[in-house]
């Protein structure tokens, strides 16, 4: 028996190629660059990457961009990958910055995030956001977040 592959594993699949055909396109050389790329609630990907800047201090995240997007779409995030294109071609996984766990908190516990393997960084492992940010500041307020914070 063939298992046919979920809807949800295969918009989960489809956000890594996302975000792995962005850097490839936008950054056709083999430097060092990285993408991120967002599933929404509606099954939409959204992508982005992060401008170069002169001070690295006004530098932004990759996930900025689909971040922003889906607030313009009013599209809840429902999964979040930011990927690492290394000049050897390896391509790593980099989980969601401290900020960027924060940003997707708005949109409650269940956000898929990729992460990194540990023992094998260029493999993606989706995990809530609930487990990669489990001691989050807004449970002291319960009444004003999402209820599967604070269960
Ligand atoms: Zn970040």
């Amino acid at each position: 028996m063939i298992e046919e592959e979920s809807p949800r594993a295969a918009g989960l699949a489809a956000t890594v190629a996302a975000c792995l055909a962005l850097i490839k396109s936008r950054f056709p050389d083999d430097e060092d660059r990285g993408a991120a790329a967002m599933l929404l609630a509606d099954g939409s990907i959204l992508t982005g990457t992060a401008p170069d800047a002169m001070n690295a201090s006004v530098e932004v995240c990759h996930e900025v961009e689909p971040y922003c997007g889906a607030f313009r779409l009013n599209q809840p995030v429902v999964a979040s990958v930011c990927l690492h294109r290394q000049s050897s071609g390896r391509t790593v996984v980099l989980s969601p910055c401290g900020v960027c766990r924060e940003r997707l908190a708005v949109y409650g516990p269940g956000v898929l995030v990729a992460v990194a393997d540990h023992r094998d960084p260029t493999i993606v492992v989706w995990k809530a956001l609930k487990e990669v940010l489990p001691d989050y500041w807004m449970t002291a307020f319960p009444d004003e977040v999402d209820a599967g914070w604070t269960t």
